[in-house]
């Protein structure tokens, strides 16, 4: 499976693959239950927190058997690698996508580490010969994947500039590019998250087919900014405190509804059915439905 013609079959095709975290098997199940059911490429995540609760190479382990046993593309993602050492457990784990995430470094400490991973992945790929998408990200990524009381401030110095989008991207070589455009993680009680999809019109231009756009808190995000930010170019969205929430949701119910219920699958169900249901309407959201 070579993973990056999913993101340009999207790239050309004017849609978005979903990228859905998981730390628990029935909510990867869940994910590839929807993609199934729509006939969609994914992209299943783990973060360093996610994948160490669950084990990097038993997540990769199962993914490969939903990918044997379904015939669907499914792209296992680390979210938000922090450091090379959890780049270097995924990729030997197993893992076809790795995320950098250096926003917190000075931006030519970012460019510097994120270099190092790209030069690292590529001698990999090329001792495997199997293909890794590599995401680098630049801008200030507000949130957490949760529900936040308090009210989201972005500034407009917390936005990716177009031409440091460039001049990053070609000195890193990152295949993808995460980038800030009034998007936050985690969904906001208080106002919603808009897009400045002017800002991402300008990046798109200045960048053009060059790297796969990438947008990182699709949770709680209006579904008009997310085709339009679709249109302009973006083609991985990350999804995860929706997940989250219909999870948590759906297992109060059932412990609610039956509490003396002690099957696990049994007090799962009403979560899986929760989670299932988020991911299929963010596949038809993103277009990604029919596209194998
Ligand atoms: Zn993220």
């Amino acid at each position: 499976m070579n993973p990056k013609t999913f993101l340009k079959s999207a790239q050309s095709g004017k849609y978005a693959i979903g990228a859905f975290n998981f730390s628990t098997a029935e909510v990867l199940k869940a994910i590839v239950a929807a993609a199934k059911e729509l006939n969609s490429p994914i992209i299943v995540a783990t973060s360093e927190n996610e994948g160490e609760f669950f084990g990097m190479p038993e997540a990769a382990a199962l993914v490969g058997a939903w990918r044997h046993g379904t015939k669907l593309p499914i792209i296992l993602n680390l979210d938000h690698g922090k450091s090379l050492e959890s780049i270097k457990k995924a990729v030997e784990a197993g893992y076809n996508a790795v995320h950098f995430d250096g926003t917190s470094l000075d931006y030519e400490e970012n460019i510097l580490q994120t270099k190092a991973m790209v030069d690292y992945v590529r001698r990999i790929e090329k001792d495997y010969s199997q293909e890794i998408i590599i995401e680098g990200e630049l801008g200030y990524l507000r949130g957490s994947s949760s529900v936040h009381q308090e009210a989201l401030k972005i500034k407009q110095e917390d936005l990716t500039s177009p031409g440091q989008a460039k001049d990053f991207v070609e000195r890193t070589g990152v295949d993808s590019l995460a980038i800030v455009i009034g998007n936050a993680h985690g969904v906001f009680a208080k106002g919603e998250e808009r897009l400045d999809l002017g800002r991402l019109a300008e990046i798109k231009e200045t960048l053009g087919e060059k790297v796969f756009l990438v947008l990182h808190g699709g949770s709680g995000i209006p579904e008009e900014d997310i085709k339009k930010a679709i249109e302009l170019g973006i083609v991985k969205i990350n999804v995860n405190t929706e997940l989250r929430v219909a999870y948590k949701e759906g297992l109060e119910e059932e412990l609610k509804e039956k509490p003396q219920e002690t099957t696990p699958y049994k007090i799962l169900a009403l979560s899986f059915d929760a989670v299932k249901k988020v991911v299929k309407e963010k596949i038809k959201l993103f277009g990604s439905d029919n596209k194998i």
